[in-house]
C-alpha cells in the first residue's frame, strides 16, 4: 500500500479537488490511504475566528461566514450539496460561542477549532470521489488510532500509536479507500490535538510507518525539492533524489516543502518519500531515500529570514565548566528550540526562529552575561551529503561571498554534518543565495567541483 497526502492547495478549489481525485484514481492499484490538509488558508481563518471570538461578545460571524462561503463555493463547484458540512459548522459555531462567553482561548481550544479544517476537507474529497464512482470514505484520524500526548499545538505521537493505527486501519473493510484528516490527533482522554502547523505531512508519514507503506507520497504545488528557493533564484532546479538526512536539514533550515518531522517516521522504517506536484502530475518530483548517490557535493541551498541571532558573551565562560549547560537550560525552560550554534572561548551565538518570544530568555541570560539580539540577519544552509567528504566547500562559500563584499558573520558545521550554515545580513540574503547557487549549480559548477576534488 502507499500513502498519498494532498496539501492545502491540492484541495483548495473544486478544480484542485478534481485533479486530486484523478491522481488518487490513478494510484488505486497501489492501494492508497489518502491524507488531506484543510483547504488552503482555512486553518489560518479558523484560528483568526477563534481570536476574534475571544475579543467579541458575539461569535465571530464574519469570519465564520467567510469560511463557510469558501466551502460552499467548492461544494457547488463539485456539484455536491452545500449542506454537506453543516454539522461541522454547527459544532464550530458552538465552540466559538463558548470562547466568546468564557473569554478564554487555550491551546487546547485552538486545536479543537483548527481541527474543523481537515474534518471538512476530508468529507468533501471523499464525497466527491464517491460521486465519481470511487469508493473513498472520510475518516477523522482520531478514529483511526492517531493517539498523541497532550502537548496541544504541537503534539507528539505515543509509543503505542503505530499499533493503534495499524489495528484501526486493519478494521476498515477491503476496497474502501480511506481519506484521513491530516494535522490532528487525540489524547488518550479523547481530546483533539494538532501536530503543529503544516503537520499533515507528518500525519502521512506516521500512517506510512504504522502501516508499513511501500511509499509515502506528498502531493503539493511545487515540483519537489529545489536547488534553491525559485523566488530568489529563478533558474533553481528540481532535485531528483535527496537523502533523509539532507531532507530533514533542508526542512529545518527553511525549505517549505516538507514539515520537518515528516522524515522521522519514514527514516525509522526506511520508507521512501516522494514529493510530487498535483499541478504537474507527470513530473518526476523528488525522491527521498536513505542514501542518495550524487556527483555534486551540494544538493540544495536553503535560507531563513525570520530568525533572531542571539549572542551571549561572558568572560566568566573562560575555563569554567557548566556555562553551556546554563545557557541551554534557559532555552529548554522556555521550550524554545535552537537552530544554529557556534561557540568560542567567551561567546556563544545561537539562532532561533522569530516565531518565538525570546524576551524571557534574554532576561535570564542577562543575569550572568552580556546579550545582544540581532533581528536583521538571515541564515543560509548549504546542504549535501558530499559536504562531509569533499574538501573546499567552505572555501568556495567564503571566497564567493567575500568577492561580493558579503560578510559571513557566523558559521556552523559540526563533524559529519551534511549542512554548512552561515549568517549574513538579511539585506544581502538574496544576492548571497544567488551567488552561491551560481557557484554550486551554475554552468561552471562542474569545473569548480572537479578543480576542488
Ligand atoms: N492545515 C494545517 C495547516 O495549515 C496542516 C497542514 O496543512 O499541513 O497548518
Ligand atoms: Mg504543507
Amino acid at each position: 500500500m502507499i500513502v498519498m497526502k494532498f496539501g492545502g492547495t491540492s484541495v483548495g478549489s473544486a478544480d484542485s479537488i478534481r485533479r486530486t481525485v484523478r491522481i488518487v484514481k490513478a494510484g488505486l492499484p497501489r492501494k492508497p490511504l489518502v491524507v488531506v490538509s484543510a483547504l488552503s488558508g482555512v486553518t489560518d481563518m479558523l484560528l483568526a475566528a477563534a481570536e476574534d471570538a475571544l475579543k467579541r461578545s458575539l461569535p465571530a460571524g464574519d469570519l465564520v461566514k467567510k469560511i463557510r462561503d469558501r466551502h460552499t463555493a467548492v461544494l457547488l463547484g463539485l456539484g455536491l450539496g452545500p449542506g454537506l458540512v453543516d454539522a461541522e459548522f454547527a459544532e464550530l459555531e458552538h465552540v466559538l460561542f463558548g470562547v466568546s462567553l468564557v473569554r478564554e482561548l487555550t491551546l487546547r481550544t485552538s486545536d479543537y477549532v483548527a481541527s474543523f479544517g481537515e474534518r471538512m476537507s476530508s468529507t468533501i474529497v471523499a464525497a466527491f470521489a464517491k460521486a465519481s464512482g470511487l469508493n473513498l470514505q472520510a475518516f477523522n484520524a482520531c478514529e483511526l488510532g492517531m493517539l498523541t500526548n497532550a502537548a496541544f499545538g504541537s503534539a507528539e505521537i505515543l509509543p503505542e500509536t503505530y499499533a493503534s493505527i495499524a489495528g484501526a486501519v486493519g478494521r476498515i473493510p477491503g476496497g474502501v479507500v480511506p481519506v484521513v484528516t491530516g494535522f490532528i490527533g487525540k489524547t488518550a482522554e479523547g481530546e483533539v490535538t494538532t501536530l503543529g502547523r503544516g503537520g499533515s505531512d507528518y500525519t502521512a508519514s506516521i500512517f506510512g510507518a504504522a502501516l508499513g507503506a511501500e511509499e509515502i507520497q506528498i502531493w503539493t504545488d511545487v515540483d519537489g525539492v529545489m536547488t534553491a528557493d525559485p523566488r530568489i533564484v529563478p533558474d533553481a532546479r528540481t532535485v531528483a533524489v535527496v537523502s533523509f538526512e539532507e531532507a530533514s536539514e533542508l526542512a529545518y533550515f527553511g525549505a517549505k516543502v516538507l514539515h520537518p518531522k515528516t522524515i522521522i517516521p519514514a527514516m525509522e522504517k526506511e520508507i521512501p518519500v516522494r514529493v510530487l506536484n498535483t499541478f504537474n502530475p507527470a513530473g518526476k518530483g523528488t525522491l527521498i531515500v536513505r542514501k542518495a548517490v550524487k556527483s555534486n557535493p551540494v544538493t540544495a541551498i536553503t535560507s531563513k529570514k525570520d530568525i533572531f541571532v542571539i549572542n551571549i558573551h561572558s568572560a566568566r565562560m573562560l575555563m569554567v565548566y557548566g556555562f553551556l549547560n546554563n545557557v541551554f537550560r534557559i532555552f529548554n525552560d522556555f521550550k524554545v528550540p535552537v537552530d544554529m550554534v557556534a561557540t568560542s572561548e567567551v561567546n556563544v551565538t545561537v539562532t532561533v526562529d522569530k516565531q518565538f518570544d525570546v524576551s524571557g530568555i534574554v532576561a535570564r541570560l542577562g543575569e550572568f552575561s552580556e546579550v545582544d539580539v540581532l533581528s536583521d540577519r538571515a541564515s543560509i544552509s548549504i546542504v549535501g551529503e558530499g559536504i562531509r567528504s569533499t574538501a573546499g566547500v567552505g572555501g568556495r562559500i567564503f571566497s564567493i561571498l567575500g568577492s561580493r563584499g558579503i560578510n559571513v558573520e557566523m558559521t556552523s558545521q559540526s563533524y559529519g554534518d551534511v549542512n554548512e550554515s552561515i549568517i549574513v545580513m538579511a539585506g544581502r540574503l538574496n544576492e548571497a543565495v544567488q551567488a552561491l547557487h551560481a557557484v554550486f549549480f551554475g554552468d561552471d559548477a562542474g569545473k569548480v567541483a572537479a578543480a576542488g576534488a
